[in-house]
């Protein structure tokens, strides 16, 4: 008895040598002859027989020869990871069949406790090392990357699923131990798993709203980007841009205005919903997810057709034929509003629900105009006061200035201090995200201040000198310019509105965007701006030279004009060339005369030759690219989010007339988006399968040409070394001819599979 125990461990099976080739030339009695001499239970051995083992399956199912894999699946008992391998190798080469025998396999397995959690786990095996597969990537993930939907869908089913990774800093033990074990290994394999989630397929198959999954997904990824900057350039941006192309395609895949409005008009999130319902104007769609797209900066999603016709359908309001219209007869229009403003308001005042003024003020292109005419009547304001200003001059430079004569713009900036707060009410942490409202408060607030300075000095003054006893400080507010303190509040008023009013046309910018020339153009400039950290290198070598230059000349007291602030001057306007280089000479000491003329030699060939050229090269080179590529998509992108501002509800009336309550909008919900977003996948889907279909029939076709190509090369062959033979050349000759005739044969099959 124990002899025969000592037999059947012994049967226990090694790794038979011909296996390989057996499975190579497709031999299947052979190998299952090979197969049947032990009872199928691999033997734990050394770590090269289990690699042999794999390499079997996986020659197989690369080969797909599916026989040969059925033999050694029943003939032996392999093990969790040598599977999970072949899954790998089965997936890659995209044989979905065979996918779907390995997972059933692997569901028998689980009598051994497999989860499918444990192909995570794969981080800390070291034995698949030397496999082809990156670190971190599982049968779904791969699946994913390869975009191989059926093996996708199948995979899901079976209960596999992708992981979310952890936060970059998370501090949890398992990516502890995971960055302690091996650092390269635990991000690739973060990147890796993000290349999953971030494929169409996974994208399409496992979301119940693709969209929204793409947008969240290429925002997370551009803070990802900013978080890992090592990983920023090949690896997380372009999943990014991956995810914004998709859900652009997504959007491309629409048929019917139908869908496009069910589409853009909700979120998923119910209240959130409700909310921009309420916040948009009556009959206006709530364009929920378009100005999610806005707020996620998917510029190419909302510069996409679509999306731009029915923003500007709805632009357009009833009046549909402004778009068509010609330049002249817009200009008109827009200056018929410019003059006829007041009126207008004053008819909205009257009547708000009147068919003719009250619908057409409310249309947003109409609204537009208003209040652009209403902000070039302060801007107007503005200018006119600095006129006025200049016929008093005698008044405005004593205390005896009328209040009157230089606030009347004051009227503007309590009204839109008005309205930015109602705006403001709405949402306070997306109205700062508009740096525009920034700027808007803070001139606004430079305005309150300096006229708020002024009407406290005029009434200090009117109190301190209707007091008796106030004598010598109402002399003080008595008193000319010339004698007043530095600090004096009225100085500060001045300076602060002076400032102020040039911020003022700054907001002239935004209103640029609606027209596409000027809009476009403004984009560059802004991108332009960008170019100017240069001014921070040009700082830095102008401080060095200010520094020298200061140091050789400021010792000696000879010319009355040195100093500090001259040498700044001086060297200022050298970069501009209007200066005399009289500053320089010292004849009575010739060395620092001569260092003083190297240093401000070398200061003028570096600043003007070398910097300020590189810097005009930068701009021009900088302005061309942004011409080129996206300056349309940026233009449609600012003036949707201008387009998006005038459908709020309510701010009708442009400013001055502005305290009108409008009513609020109630509107209905639509309840099939579900619906379409799964027809817009399912089309995705199937047209991506047909265009893989088409790719692989075309390879196909080049594969059977060059199989013929290189079967009529063996023919010749094959003749050609009769021939020698027959006439007996000599062996040298024999093979110069034939490598000849090889190459010819080698650049005509590549040619030929090339083309
Ligand atoms: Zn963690």
């Amino acid at each position: 008895q124990p002899e025969q125990w000592r037999e059947i461990m012994n049967k226990k099976m090694r790794f038979p040598p011909e296996l390989i080739s057996a499975i190579q030339e497709g031999k299947a009695e052979l190998l299952s002859g090979l197969l049947k001499t032990g009872d199928g239970i691999i033997r734990q051995l050394d770590e090269s027989e289990d690699r042999q083992w794999r390499e079997a399956l996986n020659l197989s199912i690369r080969l797909g020869n599916e026989d040969a894999m059925d033999a050694l699946l029943q003939g032996v008992k392999f093990d969790f990871r040598q599977i999970h391998e072949a899954l790998l190798v089965a997936v890659d080469t995209n044989q979905p069949r065979v996918v779907k025998r390995l997972l059933d396999r692997l569901d028998q397995e689980k009598g051994n406790k497999m989860d499918v959690r444990s192909f995570s786990q794969a981080i800390f095996d070291h034995s698949i090392d030397n496999s082809q597969f990156a670190p971190g990537v599982t049968p779904l993930t791969l699946a994913c990357q390869k975009d191989l939907y059926e093996i996708v869908t199948m995979l899901t089913q079976k209960g596999h699923s992708i992981p979310w990774p952890h936060k970059v800093s998370c501090a949890c033990l398992e990516c502890r131990n995971g960055r302690q074990y091996d650092l390269l290994k635990f991000s690739l394999s973060r990147i890796n798993t993000y290349r999953g989630i971030a494929s169409r397929a996974y994208l399409s198959v496992t979301s119940d709203d693709a969209m929204l999954s793409a947008f969240s997904l290429s925002r997370e990824l551009t803070k990802l980007s900013q978080k890992e900057p090592e990983f920023k350039q090949p690896q997380y941006l372009s999943l990014e841009q991956l995810c914004q192309e998709f859900a652009v395609e997504l959007l491309g895949m629409c048929r019917n205005q139908c869908e496009v409005t069910t589409i853009l008009n909700s979120c998923g999130d119910e209240t959130e919903d409700a909310l921009n319902e309420q916040a948009f104007e009556d009959g206006i769609p709530n364009l929920s997810r378009l100005r999610l797209a806005v707020k996620y900066n998917q510029k190419q999603f909302v510069a996409h057709p679509i999306c731009q016709q029915v923003l500007s359908s709805i632009w357009c309001g009833s009046l549909s034929g402004w778009r068509g219209s010609r330049m002249a007869w817009k200009m008109f229009v827009s200056v018929g509003i410019f003059f006829t403003m007041p009126f207008l308001c004053l008819i909205y005042w009257i009547a708000p629900k009147s068919k003719q003024v009250g619908k057409i003020i409310k249309i947003p292109v109409i609204k537009f105009l208003l209040h652009s005419a209403s902000y070039l009547w302060f801007l107007i304001t503005l200018l006119g006061e600095s006129i006025t200003m200049e016929m008093y001059r005698e008044t405005f430079a004593s205390r005896q200035q009328n209040l009157l004569h230089s606030s009347f713009h004051m009227v503007w900036v309590v009204f839109f201090w008005y309205e930015c707060k109602e705006v403001w009410i709405e949402g306070l942490r997306s109205y700062f995200l508009d740096w525009w409202n920034c700027l808007d408060v803070m001139v606004l607030s430079m305005y309150l201040a300096s006229f708020a300075l002024r009407v406290l000095i005029l009434l200090k003054g009117y109190f301190l000198c209707s007091e008796m006893n106030g004598i010598e400080e109402c002399a003080y507010f008595t008193e000319t310019r010339d004698d007043w303190h530095q600090e004096d509040p009225q100085l500060i008023a001045e300076v602060l509105f002076a400032v102020t009013s040039m911020l003022s046309f700054t907001r002239l910018a935004y209103i640029l965007p609606a027209e596409e020339a000027l809009g476009t153009m403004q984009i560059s400039i802004g991108k332009m701006i960008d170019d100017m950290m240069f001014m921070f290198i040009l700082m830095i070598i102008g401080t060095a030279f200010l520094c020298g230059i200061n140091n050789i000349y400021v010792p000696y007291v000879i010319t009355p004009q040195l100093g500090f602030n001259e040498t700044f001057r001086f060297l200022f306007w050298t970069m501009f060339g209007v200066v005399s280089q009289e500053y320089v000479d010292m004849p009575q000491f010739v060395v620092a005369e001569f260092v003083g003329r190297v240093l401000y030699g070398i200061y003028t060939l570096v600043i003007v030759i070398v910097l300020l050229n590189m810097l005009i090269a930068m701009i021009t080179n900088s302005f061309q690219k942004i011409e080129q590529d996206d300056a349309d998509v940026e233009w449609k992108f600012a003036r949707s989010k201008l387009y998006l501002s005038y459908f709020r509800e309510g701010l009708t009336m442009p400013v001055p007339f502005n305290i009108i309550p409008s009513p609020k909008a109630i509107f209905y919900i639509i309840p099939y988006r579900q619906q379409v977003i799964r027809a817009l996948v399912q089309r995705y889907i199937e047209s991506a399968c047909r265009e893989f279909e088409e790719a692989k029939r075309k390879i196909g076709n080049r594969i059977t040409e060059l199989n013929k190509t290189v079967s009529r090369m063996h023919s010749d062959m094959k003749v050609v070394h009769q021939l020698l033979i027959s006439n007996g050349y000599s062996s040298n000759a024999f093979m110069k001819d034939g490598s000849s005739i090889l190459g010819k044969y080698i650049i005509g099959a590549k040619n030929n599979f090339r083309g």
